[in-house]
């Protein structure tokens, strides 16, 4: 693994086949096993937002998901408020304390003075092949950046380099270079270049190796995503094996 920080990880693949990587994303993506909220009853709702909206965004909170229990029982949250209140997923309360809500933050409603809401949600087990708040993740692959600055003098390096979305080049003192360890994060925009010419600044890639991304939406590490990926696409593999 080339770089793991919190919910992101970053690994840098070499001579592996573009269609492999590309597998294992979707396998990220519609074969990994997570819990959503899935059926809602409402008891009491008397704001301005519809039932069926409400439970829509409840199933989008992603639930943090114990990988121990996968595919194994149903939990549940009750959540009854009052406003006016801003109501957030740390509100729901949840039948067992290992599954929660994973980003507390997340806003479900605004009740305004007056309005209220009572409710219980019960959680299912799913992947994204199914709907795609079960998708653990956001994830992505490119090749290795390779950028070439054939004079590191460049007249207006500090404009090109604020040309950069990622901020991964130094422009000061009409000196043009790349930041120390930041090669990798280029995302082959070509706004540099487009910008200075590729005599001044020239961005290709080295399709040798990929730089493979992840960000977890916070129901499962994102080392429990990635073995949970390759076991999908493993059983897959075996899968059409036998029946070939
Ligand atoms: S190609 Fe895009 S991301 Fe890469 S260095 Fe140029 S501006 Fe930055």
């Amino acid at each position: 693994m080339m770089e793991s920080k919190g919910e992101t990880a970053k690994i840098l693949l070499e001579d592996f086949k573009v269609s492999l990587v590309n597998a294992l994303r979707r396998s990220v993506i519609n074969g990994v096993q997570t819990l959503a909220i899935e059926d809602v009853t409402v008891y009491k709702n008397t704001s301005f937002m519809y039932d069926e909206v409400l439970a829509s965004r409840l199933g989008l909170i992603p639930i943090k998901t114990p990988i121990e229990l996968k595919g194994k029982g149903k939990f549940s949250f009750k959540l009854k408020e009052m406003g006016p209140k801003a109501v957030h997923a740390s509100d729901l309360i949840p039948s067992d304390k290992d599954v929660v809500p994973a980003i507390p933050g997340m806003l479900i409603i605004n009740l305004k003075d007056g309005e209220a809401i009572e409710l219980e949600a019960e959680t299912q087990w799913g992947n994204g092949s199914e709907h795609t708040k079960f998708t653990p993740a956001h994830v992505f692959y490119h090749f290795y950046p390779k950028i070439t600055i054939p004079n590191s003098k460049v007249k207006g390096a500090a404009k090109i380099a604020s040309l950069c979305p990622v901020d991964i080049l130094d422009g000061e003192k009409e000196t043009l270079s790349v930041k120390k360890g930041k090669l990798s994060d280029c995302i082959l925009c070509k706004a540099c270049e487009d910008y200075a010419g590729s005599d001044v600044i020239s961005i290709t890639s080295q399709t040798d190796k990929i730089v493979f991304e992840l960000e977890s939406w916070g129901q499962l590490t994102p080392k429990e995503i990635l073995n949970e990926a390759f076991s999908t696409l493993e059983d897959e593999v075996k899968e059409i094996a036998e029946k070939v």
